[in-house]
């Protein structure tokens, strides 16, 4: 699926609306980060990208006019950081929302209009509609193209992998009614920060928000038979089936999984050692 994407290629996906891959691909970014390019004559960005020149001259170079606008879904560095290069040179109006405190966000981001769940940016050929989707990180917004009805969705659903969910500014109740608010909407199409594009919408969804809980059965299920564990402990009876080099980013989502079931009372810690809440 992934072998058809290549760093620094354009594709025009559908008419007005084009996708530019950066070249940092690896374990966590699939083929590497995906910039949407909208709209032909005044052009909007959606998530520029890591601090990359070569991935900034490629979206300069791919943009059909003038980038009036620069959308960033959240500030983690693999989606915000080229912000400031493509704003410099174009001078285009950077929107999203600034960063929160914590490791791998580009704390400096500073956008020049913040977006609150529904606002819009309504240019001469499409409106955009800024969705809030906290739960991969807190400041993250989706983007509704109204008119055709397709959603990027930066991290909060990617193809191809699960995403991490990384407490405390990851939390895992909040990426659960994120999901099924994206239900809520009249979707046709999800073009996700990381892997192709996805046609089956609320299947997609559907799919993820089964996969979690089947997840946290799973995690209730560990501590049933494992008690007074530790989170780094129990991932290799909750993760079975992911690869050994993968368990340093499972135990963030392990960690998210288990706040979730603390603030349902499920579960409770003992010195970072968890149990079943008992009756
Ligand atoms: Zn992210």
């Amino acid at each position: 699926m992934n072998g058809r994407l290549n760093p620094g290629q354009l594709t025009e996906l559908a008419p007005g609306i084009r996708r530019v891959l950066a070249p940092n691909p690896g374990p966590m970014t699939g083929p590497g980060t995906n910039t949407y390019l909208l709209g032909d004559r005044e052009v909007a960005v959606i998530d520029p990208g890591p601090a990359s020149d070569t991935h900034v001259d490629a979206v300069l170079n791919g943009a059909p006019g003038t980038i009036k606008w620069i959308l960033v879904t959240h500030t983690h560095l693999d989606h915000s950081p080229a912000a400031r290069a493509l704003a410099g040179t174009t001078g285009a109006k950077v929107l999203g929302r600034p960063a929160p405190a914590g490791a791998s966000q580009e704390a400096g981001f500073a956008p020049a209009r913040l977006l609150d769940n529904d606002e819009r940016l309504v240019t001469g050929e499409f409106t955009l509609r800024a969705v809030h989707t906290p739960g991969h990180a807190s400041n993250h917004l989706c983007y509704l193209l109204e008119k055709c009805e397709w959603l990027f969705t930066g991290d909060h659903i990617m193809n191809g992998s699960t995403v991490v969910i990384n407490p405390p500014d990851g939390n895992m109740q909040q990426y659960l009614d994120s999901l099924r608010r994206l239900k809520t909407l009249r979707l046709q199409m999800l073009a996700p920060g990381h892997g192709e594009l996805i046609d089956t919408p609320y299947a997609a969804v559907d799919w993820i928000i089964e996969h979690r809980l089947q997840r946290e059965a799973g995690v209730l299920a560990a501590l049933q038979t494992n008690p007074d564990k530790s989170a780094v402990d129990l991932v290799p009876v909750v993760y079975r089936d992911i690869g050994e080099h993968l368990h340093g980013v499972a135990v963030r989502s392990l960690l998210a999984h288990l706040l979730k079931l603390e603030d349902d009372g499920r579960a409770q810690r003992n010195a970072e050692r968890w149990r079943l809440t008992e009756d």
